[in-house]
């Protein structure tokens, strides 16, 4: 649903008790990055994503997509194109599952409405934030993974404990820049893939 002309949402009740997840970049992580993927038929997932979202699952670390969709700001493709992208993604993951998803299809150099930056716009902090007190997130035992710069400094803006790098999508013509993003309180990380960065997000939340 959009609960702004904007902003795709749709999360999973609050938990009772605070909960720690991994906030997870959608193009570049879980699917092939193609160019504003907006068509059903050029979805590809990235080959451990089933598996990795269903170690999450397991774990009882919630998986939550927070996604820039500067296509829809464009007017390259509307929201009803990236919900059924998103179904199709889904149904491809299951029995894995999703606990959320938010999309901001803001962008400065949008049409209408949608032409700003928000605040909900990686790197703004805005989804993650969001996503964190409807669902009673545990941001200190959160992660975030993308195959950008900008996802995970939206992650370490939020107040994350660790941010992960991806080698698919962009991530690694981004590599030689992760030095920037280091900070005291933020654990780096570089993986091949999201299995590989799921498994570190595991150990870490099980080692506390
Ligand atoms: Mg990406």
């Amino acid at each position: 649903m959009l609960i702004e002309p904007g902003i795709y949402c749709r999360l999973a009740a609050a938990s009772r008790v605070p909960r720690p997840a991994v906030f997870l970049d959608r193009d570049g992580v879980l699917v092939e990055e193609t160019h504003y993927l907006h068509r059903v038929e050029d979805l590809q997932l990235i080959k451990p994503a089933p598996r990795a979202v269903a170690r999450l699952n397991q774990s009882g670390i919630l998986a939550v997509v927070v996604t820039n969709q500067a296509g829809v700001a464009r007017g390259y493709y509307g929201w009803p194109q990236f919900e059924a992208v998103q179904e199709e993604l889904e149904r491809r993951l299951a029995p894995a599952h999703l606990d959320g998803v938010i999309a901001c299809g803001y962008h400065p150099d949008g049409r209408g409405v949608l032409a700003q930056d928000h605040s909900f716009r990686k790197p703004r902090p805005g989804m993650i934030q969001h996503a964190a007190s409807q669902m009673n997130l545990d941001l200190k035992r959160s992660w975030i993974v993308g195959d950008k710069l900008l996802d995970l400094e939206a992650g370490i803006r939020a107040g994350v404990c660790g941010a992960i790098l991806v080698r698919t999508g962009y991530g690694r013509q981004m590599e030689p820049d992760l030095v920037t993003l280091a900070c005291d309180h933020v654990r780096l990380e570089v993986a091949d893939t999201i299995g590989e960065a799921t498994e570190i997000v595991i150990r870490s939340i099980a080692s506390l």
